[in-house]
């Protein structure tokens, strides 16, 4: 018998269904709202970051371009769009 960690399960399932999303109509990146291309690279997100107690089901995850991803690094989305708005003002 072979156990597998069931987060890795959740996350590639995920991962697979996005992409599958993204190939057949629009998905679009919850960070900054823009679409998500066949090109771009894509991630997840979570929405609670882990370090701060959040899980990996499927309502903390979220897709997002890796980009903003790793720009938001593990801040939350408010955190980071309130950042944003400070640079830009
Ligand atoms: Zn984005």
């Amino acid at each position: 018998m072979i156990y597998e960690n069931p987060n890795m399960i959740t996350r590639n399932k995920l991962m697979k269904l996005w992409h599958r999303k993204i190939r057949e109509k629009t998905c679009y990146c919850y960070i900054c709202g823009k679409l998500i291309l066949k090109h771009d690279d894509l991630s997840t997100d979570h929405v609670v970051p882990k370090s701060k107690g959040g899980s990996n089901s499927s309502d903390n995850l979220k897709p997002a371009h890796k980009i903003c991803n790793s720009k938001k690094n593990d801040k939350t989305l408010e955190q980071y769009l309130m950042e944003l708005h400070e640079q830009t003002h």
